[in-house]
C-alpha cells in the first residue's frame, strides 16, 4: 500500500514526508498537516492485552510516521518512555465507580501534555537526520505556564536541541515560575519579559518570520522550531494511549472483545479529542466521543448549533488549561468534513480570523461527537462527589470531564463503559482540590495544601511537586519585549 503522507488543511501543500510536517509544524498556506489518510490498525486489538506502553506505541504511530524506520522510530520511543515517568506502566488505568479513569499525567509535569512532549524533541531530531540538516534545532516558545514546562522538561539535554521559553513576569502562577526557573538541562534557557502573554507571543511569532534572523541564525549552525500542539508530532503520540486504555480495560475483564466505549476528554485546544477521533477512525471500538468544556464552552455551542462563535468574554476557571476560545486543532476535523477541501477549510478559517465566527451546515457528520459543559460550582461538586463515593481524588479538568460525563448519561441513557481521559494530577492544583472537598481549606494557599491533600488522597507526593520545594533556582534571565530577540542571539553567542 502506498505510504502515507501529509498534506495541509488549506490545500496549497500535498506529498509531505513526515519527519518534514514535524520539522516544519506549521503549514506553509498556515494551514495544519494531516496525514492524508488514517491506516487501519494492523493488528488484532484484543492481542494488545499483554503488550507494553512502548510497544503499543510503535504498533499504533509507525504507519504514520512512515519514512521513520523501524529502529529510529523505536528508538525515540524508548528514550521518550522511561523513568522520566514515575510509574513502568507509563499510563495507569483505573476503575473508580462506573468510570475508567486514563490516568495521563504520570510524567515529568504531572500532565497529560508529558505524553507527546516527551517523544517530540525525539521525534525532531531524528526528523532532522532524515532530512539531511545537520544544525541544532532551536525551539521558542511563549508560554502562560504550563505548555513551557511541558516542554523544557521533554527538550532538557536532548542532544541537538536547545530550548529558549519566554513568560510573562506577573502572568504565571508562583508554582508555575518555579517549575520553569528550576528546570535543569544545560541546553534549557528561560526568560521573563516585562509584558503579559500575548506580548511574549507576538514576540516569538516576529523572531519567527525575520528571515534576516533566520539566515543569520542559518549561517550559525541554528534551526528554529515549534513545539506547540498544532504539530503533528504532538497530535500522534496522543492516539497511543486510547488504544492502551481500551486494550487495559479488556484486560481487567472491565468490556468484552469488540465491545464499543465511550471516551470523554476535557477539552480546550481539540488536540487530545482528536486524537481519540483518529483512534476510532483507525478502528478502535469506540461510541461516542464527549468533548467537555468549561465555562469557556465555544466547542458545546458548536456541536449544538453548527456555529463557532468566538466573540465572547474569555472565562478565568479553576480548569485553566481549558481556557481557550480559538481550539485550533478543529481545523483537522473541518478539513475532513468538508470531504479534504482545502478551499473550504480557509474559507472557514478566515471567517473566522475576519468575523469572529463561521457556521456550518450540516453538522450530521459530526454526529459521534457529543458536547457538554460544566460551570465552575459543578466543576467543584464533581471533585467532592468523585472523593466522597469513591475515595478517589481528581482534578478541576478530569472533574469537568465527569461532570459532562454525568450529563450524557442522563440526556442520552446511553449505559456503554466509559474511559475518561485524566489529564491532570490534583497535586497540580492543590488549593481548588481540596476547597471542593472541604471549604475549610479556602483562606490557605497552594503550597501549604500539599501535605493535606496526601493525607486525603493517600496518593504519594509526586516528584516533580518534592522538585519545586527543594530545588534551586537556575534561571534569572529577564528582558524587555523590544529585546527579545536580542536575548536569543546572546544565548546563542550570536553577533548581530
Ligand atoms: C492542555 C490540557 C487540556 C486540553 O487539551 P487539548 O488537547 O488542548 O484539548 C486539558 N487538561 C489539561 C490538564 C491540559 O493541560
Amino acid at each position: 500500500m502506498e505510504r502515507i503522507r501529509y498534506m495541509s488543511t488549506r490545500g496549497a501543500e500535498t506529498q509531505i514526508e513526515a519527519s518534514y510536517a514535524i520539522l516544519r509544524g506549521i503549514a506553509k498556506d498556515g494551514g495544519l498537516y494531516v496525514p492524508d489518510r488514517i491506516p487501519a490498525i494492523d493488528m488484532d486489538i484484543n492481542d494488545m492485552v499483554n503488550m507494553s506502553y512502548q510497544e503499543i506505541a510503535y504498533q499504533v504511530m509507525k504507519d504514520y510516521l512512515s519514512d521513520f524506520t523501524e529502529n529510529e522510530l523505536k528508538n525515540c520511543i524508548r528514550k521518550a518512555y522511561d523513568d522520566k515517568f514515575d510509574t513502568q506502566c507509563i499510563v495507569p488505568v483505573v476503575k473508580k465507580g462506573d468510570v475508567t479513569y486514563l490516568e495521563l499525567f504520570h510524567g515529568s509535569t504531572i500532565a497529560f501534555k508529558d505524553m507527546a512532549l516527551s517523544i517530540l524533541p525525539h521525534l525532531m531530531t531524528t526528523s532532522m537526520k532524515k532530512q539531511g540538516i545537520d544544525q541544532e534545532v532551536v525551539i521558542l516558545t511563549a508560554t502562560s505556564g504550563d505548555t513551557g514546562k511541558a516542554a523544557l522538561a521533554g527538550f532538557a539535554d536532548v542532544e541537538g536541541t536547545r530550548i529558549i521559553v519566554f513568560y510573562p513576569k506577573d502572568g504565571v502562577s508562583p508554582i508555575q515560575e518555579k517549575q520553569m526557573v528550576t528546570q535543569k538541562g544545560d541546553n534549557t534557557y528561560v526568560v521573563s519579559i516585562d509584558g503579559n502573554f500575548d506580548d511574549a507571543q507576538s514576540g516569538v511569532k516576529d523572531i519567527f518570520t525575520n528571515i534576516e534572523f533566520r539566515k543569520t541564525l542559518g549561517e550559525n549552525g541554528f534551526r528554529f522550531s515549534s513545539a506547540n500542539s498544532i504539530n503533528i508530532g504532538r497530535l500522534l503520540p496522543q492516539v497511543v494511549y486510547y488504544f492502551y486504555g481500551y486494550a487495559q480495560m479488556l484486560k481487567q475483564e472491565e468490556i468484552k472483545a469488540g465491545e464499543a466505549i465511550n471516551i470523554v476528554v476535557p477539552t480546550g485546544n481539540f488536540g487530545n479529542i482528536l486524537a481519540a477521533y483518529y483512534a476510532k477512525k483507525m478502528g478502535l471500538p469506540v461510541n461516542r466521543l464527549i468533548c467537555a468544556s468549561n465555562d469557556n464552552k465555544v466547542l458545546y455551542d458548536f456541536f449544538r448549533t453548527g456555529i463557532y462563535n468566538r466573540k465572547r468574554d474569555f472565562k478565568l476557571t479553576i480548569s485553566p488549561s481549558m481556557d481557550i476560545l480559538i481550539s485550533s486543532n478543529l481545523e483537522r476535523l473541518l478539513y475532513e468534513m468538508t470531504e479534504f477541501s482545502g478551499a473550504q477549510t480557509e474559507e472557514l478559517m478566515s471567517q473566522l480570523n475576519k468575523h469572529g465566527e463561521y457556521a456550518i451546515k450540516n453538522m450530521n457528520e459530526f454526529s459521534c461527537f457529543y458536547g457538554n459543559y460544566a460551570t465552575e460550582e459543578e466543576t467543584y461538586a464533581a471533585i467532592k462527589e468523585v472523593y466522597d463515593e469513591r475515595g478517589y481524588v481528581i482534578d478541576p479538568h478530569t472533574a469537568v470531564g465527569y461532570c459532562v460525563y454525568k450529563k450524557f448519561r442522563e440526556e442520552t441513557a446511553d449505559e456503554r463503559k466509559v474511559l475518561l481521559a485524566s489529564t491532570a494530577s490534583p497535586y497540580k492544583f492543590t488549593k481548588s482540590v481540596m476547597k471542593a472537598i472541604d471549604p475549610k481549606y479556602n483562606e490557605i494557599d497552594d503550597l501549604a495544601l500539599i501535605d493535606e491533600l496526601k493525607a486525603t488522597s493517600g496518593v504519594p507526593v509526586p516528584n516533580a511537586i518534592k522538585e519545586i520545594l527543594e530545588e534551586e533556582s537556575r534561571h534569572q534571565r529577564d528582558c524587555e519585549t523590544e529585546n527579545m530577540q536580542n536575548v536569543v542571539a546572546s544565548i546563542l553567542n550570536i553577533e548581530l
